[in-house]
C-alpha cells in the first residue's frame, strides 16, 4: 500500500482537524508518548489533546496505556499511533465518499431538479410545482437544472475517487 503524506494528512484533518495533524506528527515515529509532553510541544491544553485523541480513538488510531502519578495521585496517559490503522482510515474515508456520490447519482437520475438562480435552494420538480416554481427565500423563478451536466460531474467524481482508491491499494 502506498500512502503519501498528503493523503494521510487529508484523512486526519477530516476526522480531527488541523490540530489533529499536529498531534499525529508528534506521535508519528514514537511510542508511548506522554500526553503532557504532546500538550507542551504543541502549546495546547491537556483537554484539547484528549479531545483530539478521543477522535483518533473512534477510528482505532491510538493505543494507550496509563500510569498513576504517585505524587499527584492522578493518571497520566501515554499514546502510540496505530500506523496500520491509518491506511484503513484513508481507504474507509474514500469508500465512504464514493458511496455518498453513488447515492447522489441515483437521486439525480431519479428526479428532475429546479434551483434558484441565487442558489437559495434546489427542489425536485414535484416540490418546485408545489411552490409554483418560486424560491421561498428570495421569490425568484426557479430554473430547471441541466441533469446531464450534474450526472456527468458526479460520475467524474466517482471515477476520480475510484482511481485514487486503486492507486492506494495497488
Ligand atoms: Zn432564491
Amino acid at each position: 500500500m502506498k500512502l503519501s503524506q498528503k493523503l494521510v494528512e487529508e484523512a486526519i484533518i477530516e476526522i480531527a482537524g488541523r490540530e489533529g495533524v499536529m498531534v499525529y506528527k508528534v506521535l508519528k515515529d514514537k511510542e508511548n508518548v506522554n500526553e503532557f509532553l504532546i500538550a507542551e510541544k504543541l502549546k495546547l491544553t491537556i483537554n484539547q489533546i484528549r479531545n483530539i485523541i478521543y477522535k483518533f480513538e473512534q477510528y482505532n488510531l491510538i493505543t494507550s496505556t496509563r500510569k498513576k502519578d504517585r505524587k499527584k495521585g492522578w493518571y497520566i496517559y501515554f499514546f502510540t499511533l496505530n500506523k496500520k490503522q491509518i491506511e484503513d482510515l484513508v481507504l474507509q474515508l474514500k469508500k465512504k465518499k464514493i458511496n455518498i456520490l453513488k447515492k447522489q447519482l441515483e437521486r439525480e437520475g431519479a428526479h428532475d431538479f429546479y434551483s434558484c438562480p441565487n442558489k437559495c435552494m434546489r427542489l425536485t420538480i414535484e416540490n418546485a410545482m408545489e411552490h409554483q416554481f418560486m424560491c421561498a427565500e428570495c421569490g425568484s423563478l426557479l430554473e430547471p437544472e441541466d441533469k446531464e451536466k450534474n450526472i456527468t460531474k458526479i460520475k467524474k467524481g466517482i471515477k476520480e475517487l475510484e482511481e485514487e482508491f486503486t492507486k492506494i491499494t495497488a
